[in-house]
């Protein structure tokens, strides 16, 4: 079974704030480490369900993988192909899961959650919203890739699992803010989703690892993990207001057959009446 991992900072326990996972802050060497120390968890329970090649993705936009913290066992991807979108996933994959993933925008009760950047209010397709677990997930799907595996906040976890039932998650963090800030501009946005209780560490690793194991087990023998896609994709993004945008505004764009390429589309942005 190859094993594409994907990763990203917000997701992680013991991260707690954006001094976390931003190049500069006071934190970024320790959030980079805490994740490692989760991929390799995962990459260890992997490994042990039976899983035989394993492909870690940093996907974390200023880099979230210490490289020479990584299990040495794992190849490593940064960046992105031409065409972004599936980020490098092919058919010849057989999984994907990922690691330190946050809920989307606007999700009660998620820590640090957003979608892409912290100027997205809200994305959906077909009337869906999704976040960036479903983003990838449904490029998989459209690839016959499962997508078997999740950690990260608890808002994250009960979002995967409704979008793919069956997955297996790990829940390490849970958010303690039941405002989802529709109304927030970017910076208020941005204070307003730091609280949480974290896992210690340790026994997060130790959750992944279990979780990681049991989803390569299950998978063998149960059938979950590709979400049905129903053509045609009509992807909406409303974004929030900021220095950028004086008021909120949304773009549309379609595509016949294809979610993953309605996903390399963006449309003009027109002003949002909401
Ligand atoms: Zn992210």
């Amino acid at each position: 079974m190859k094993v594409f991992v994907m990763t990203d900072v917000e997701g992680v326990a013991g991260v707690q704030d954006w001094d976390w996972t931003t190049p500069g802050k006071l934190h970024y060497a320790e959030g980079r480490e805490l994740l490692t120390r989760e991929v390799n968890a995962a990459v260890e329970g992997l490994l042990e369900g039976g899983a035989t090649e394993i492909l870690v993705c940093d996907a974390h936009g200023p880099g979230g993988i210490d490289v020479q913290l990584l299990d040495p066992r794992v190849s490593l991807q940064r960046g992105w192909p031409d065409e972004e979108w599936p980020l490098g996933l092919d058919e010849s994959f057989d999984a994907v899961v990922w690691v330190g993933q946050h809920a989307k925008a606007r999700t009660p009760y998620g820590h640090l959650c957003h979608t892409q950047s912290l100027h997205y209010l809200e994305e959906t397709v077909n009337g869906v919203a999704i976040g960036e677990f479903g983003e990838l997930a449904m490029c998989a799907s459209e690839l016959g890739v499962r997508s078997i595996f999740g950690s990260g906040d608890e808002a994250f976890c009960r979002e995967a699992e409704a979008l793919v039932p069956g997955i297996e998650t790990a829940a390490v963090k849970r958010g303690l803010r039941a405002d989802v800030g529709g109304d927030l501009d970017v910076d208020e946005y941005r204070r307003a989703t730091t609280s949480a209780v974290h896992l210690h560490p340790v026994r997060a690793r130790e959750l992944i690892r279990e979780g990681a194991r049991r989803a390569v087990e299950r998978a063998k023998n149960e059938d979950f993990g590709i979400i049905p896609l129903q053509p045609p994709f009509r992807r909406v993004v409303k974004l929030r207001r900021s220095d950028r945008r004086p008021s909120a505004t949304f773009m549309e764009v379609e595509h016949p057959s294809s979610f993953i390429a309605v996903m390399n589309m963006w449309g003009e942005e027109q002003p949002l009446d909401e």
